[in-house]
């Protein structure tokens, strides 16, 4: 009794935090930058402008992204990967101190990424739970405020099986209860991969059961909803199908978060899935001037959608690091617009914002 007591003590201590930290990530105007692709995916991104992937690398475009004059105004959270969270500026200054003076939350990848589950046609699970309290406990002393454990779902003929559903929401509210207990937000990210020749009708459909098996474990496991955020894939046709007009993805996905996600949770922070970067702003743009029911701010935490054009303007040369600024500036600036419903589309896109960054079965 005596322990349990205390649990619940040191959990309300801790709820004001949490619920202060989620609803601040999720202000109008605001979102996350995720910036915490492992030491492998960044190896693949910069090997896509010829440049070796070393710490000197990693860091130097990281720094080019958190320095960037008036891009973090835009911003509420980074999502870093752990050697970033430790890492600092070339003038000394860490990465961290950098983004809480300038208003901006430090968060954290935790997952250790997804195994095949034995029996299914190639579904996975998300591993990372073992250790979990005490890494959590060491990146909130690092300034760490929330995290991020990414579940992968795919859309086939008989998938997402109710074996990978039920097993990657319980995955999901084991990590969520673990992150709140120490502090830290979880972003609950089940992203429904985009690979396949489905119709619209089928993801919203896959959305609906995996969200409402999600809420179901969450509720389950004790997670205080109002200290989470959803972090969804946005309802869409599969990458090997017509397009869609972006007020159509705006109908399908507002209406699967109303079917299955509970007002309690303030904020939906979307993924951008291999989306072009105008794509995934015109998307969220029209799901924020979308006319119906929407208890929750509607934002954005893109990996992909927010740097691919800057890194392509970079290409790791000291003398292409304004230009490689503007445009990341621009890209903030717009996804900020579209939160608010008021993005107006691009005249002039830079370089490769229309351009697909779709992968096949993409690993983050
Ligand atoms: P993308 O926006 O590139 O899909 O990545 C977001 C993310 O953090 C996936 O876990």
């Amino acid at each position: 009794m005596l322990c349990l007591h205390y649990l619940i003590i040191n959990f309300l201590r801790l709820a004001d935090e949490l619920i202060a930290n989620a609803a601040y990530i999720g202000t109008p105007g605001k979102g996350i930058l995720a910036a915490d692709e492992s030491t492998g995916t960044m190896g693949k991104r910069l090997s896509s402008i010829n440049v070796e992937n070393v710490e000197s690398n990693r860091q130097a475009f990281r720094e080019l992204l958190f320095t960037t004059p008036g891009a973090l105004q835009h911003l509420s959270g980074v999502i870093l990967f752990e050697e970033t969270l430790y890492q600092k500026t070339s003038d000394g200054k860490p990465f961290v101190e950098l983004l809480k003076e300038n208003g901006v939350l430090p968060g954290i990848k935790v997952d250790k990424g997804v195994v095949e589950l034995p029996g299914t046609n190639g579904e996975t699970t998300t591993q990372g739970l073992d250790d979990l309290g005490k890494r959590c406990q060491q990146y909130y002393a690092a300034g760490c405020r929330f995290a991020k454990w990414r579940a992968v779902l795919k859309i086939g003929v008989t998938e997402p099986s109710q074996l990978a559903i039920n097993e990657n929401a319980n995955g999901l509210a084991r990590y969520a209860i673990i992150c709140q207990e120490n502090g830290l937000v979880p972003i609950v990210e089940p992203e429904i991969l985009v690979d396949g020749n489905h119709s619209i009708d089928k993801c919203a459909d896959a959305t609906e059961r995996v969200l409402a098996a999600v809420y179901k474990a969450l509720n389950d496991h004790h997670v205080l909803l109002e200290g989470t955020l959803l972090k969804p894939n946005m309802v869409t046709p599969g990458s090997d199908a017509p397009k869609v007009a972006p007020e159509v993805v705006a109908e399908y996905t507002v209406r699967a978060l109303q079917r299955t996600m509970p007002a309690a949770v303030p904020a939906v922070v979307f993924l951008s899935g291999g989306q072009s970067e105008e794509e995934a702003t015109l998307n969220l743009n029209a799901m924020n001037k979308l006319n119906t029911k929407k208890p929750w701010t509607l934002t954005f935490s893109f990996g992909r959608a927010l740097q691919a054009s800057t890194l392509k303007a970079w290409l790791g040369k000291a003398e292409n690091v304004e230009k490689a600024k503007a445009v990341f500036l621009q890209r903030c600036k717009a996804n900020s617009e579209a939160t608010l419903g008021t993005y107006k589309g691009s005249g002039s896109l830079s370089e490769g914002a229309s351009e697909s960054l779709h992968v096949k079965d993409y690993k983050y």
